[in-house]
């Protein structure tokens, strides 16, 4: 095949803002010779919590393994329930597998995606040991209308799109009992990989810490800080080896600085699409009334007369605009076939009728009239953009 001179460059769905802050940040903790899990994770930690308005952080490789340490804090294992939404990235569910338990599907609502509160209380049984809240694409939840139905279950907030988002006026994560958050590049906020919980409780602080790293009693860091003191660490119980570096830490401490810019900006680009987008009959994911979006993802719901969402995002792809299908469900996936849930009928339609549109921070205005005009095209006419 050959390039057309005049093609436009790919609009990509996502691209993550990093800068020279970051190498030099990074640099520097090259050069310091403590790379692995140390100061700098400490200094992100405390950081990141603070920003969430919460006690206490506990640096992970990801949001997959700080929701398993969540879950198995509260003591998650064979026979015990975990109320999840099916409509989600996989690793919300699969993490009650990796404890052993077993997921139980309830269905979201449909303007924002998250966890509908009567589907909730409706598969709630004797066996529910906890709930797990998802803050989906960023969308805050109203994690007390979910808690009203849960009695004194505890939740857990899977807030891996969520950094930066808001809920009733305060940071999404504030006030959580536990919170999972995800610093992969396709989230606001990166570190390449990498992960935290966030909570009040400092002694699930100290669980949560030892759980990540084998069980020491005294983490690695602390035996270095004490110097000639010699400290002979003892393992307190089988654990995990799921240790954030310093050398993403203070990747993530630079991303952290840039986050309220890159929020707003974000929510900047959202708007303008609002305004491009009516006219196409879709519906774009907005802001609940109680809370404020990072709009980590922005998604749209097809209108009836459209085609299927593969056809409308090959249509797209071949016009240059890398799209995404939408959320996915999990009950959908291989890794699920048989798995018994309820009836699913909105994730069912959002999974199937909604797509991502690209949104990055250098996004300029004619990027995104491109995309609406590529959409437009592929949803009205599937052969007319090109
Ligand atoms: C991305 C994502 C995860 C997984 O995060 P990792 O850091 O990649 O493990 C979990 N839950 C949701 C809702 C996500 O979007």
């Amino acid at each position: 095949m050959t390039a057309s001179p005049t093609r436009l460059p790919t609009i990509p769905v996502m691209r993550p803002l990093l800068g020279e802050e970051e190498a030099e940040a990074v640099a520097e903790v090259v050069r310091s010779g403590w790379v692995a899990q140390g100061p700098k994770v400490a200094e992100f930690e405390r950081e990141f919590a603070a920003s969430v308005g919460a006690g206490h952080g506990i640096a992970t490789t990801s949001c997959t393994t700080a929701l398993h340490l969540s879950l198995l804090l509260l003591g998650i294992g064979p026979g015990d329930e975990v109320v999840v939404p099916s409509f989600s990235f996989i690793a919300t569910a699969n993490t009650v597998r990796h404890c052993g338990g077993t997921p139980v599907f309830a269905d979201v609502e449909r303007d924002s995606g998250n966890l509908d509160p009567a589907s909730v209380a409706a598969v709630i049984t004797p066996r529910t040991r906890a709930v797990v809240v998802v803050h989906q694409g960023g969308m805050p939840c109203d994690v007390s209308a979910i808690a009203a139905v849960c009695g004194d279950l505890p939740i857990v907030e899977d807030a891996a799109c969520a950094a930066g988002s808001q809920a009733h006026g305060r940071p999404v994560g504030s006030g959580a009992l536990l919170a999972a958050w995800s610093f992969h590049p396709r989230k606001v906020l990166t570190t390449g990989e990498g992960g935290m919980i966030t909570t009040d409780d400092p002694e699930w602080a100290v669980r949560l810490r030892r759980l990540r790293e084998h069980g020491m009693s005294v983490s690695a860091a602390d035996r270095h800080a004490a110097g000639d003191k010699v400290i002979i660490e003892s393992y307190v119980e089988q654990a995990y080896n799921f240790r954030l570096t310093d050398l993403q830490a203070a990747m993530g401490l630079v991303q952290l600085r840039r986050l309220p810019g890159m929020v707003d900006r974000r929510r900047e680009l959202a708007a303008r699409y609002a305004s491009l987008l009516p006219d196409l009959g879709v519906r774009p994911v907005a802001d609940p009334p109680f809370g404020r979006s990072n709009f980590q993802s922005y998604w749209v719901e097809l209108p009836d007369s459209a085609p299927p969402v593969p056809d409308v995002l090959q249509t797209m792809a071949r016009a240059g605009v890398s799209g995404r299908r939408g959320i996915m469900a999990a009950h959908l996936e291989p890794a699920y076939a048989g798995h018994p849930h309820v009836p699913l009928p909105v994730t069912e339609h959002l999974t199937t009728r909604s797509l991502i549109l690209p949104l990055y921070h250098d996004m300029t205005e004619s990027d995104q009239r491109r995309v609406v005009d590529t959409l437009a095209a592929a949803i009205t006419d599937p052969s007319g953009a090109s």
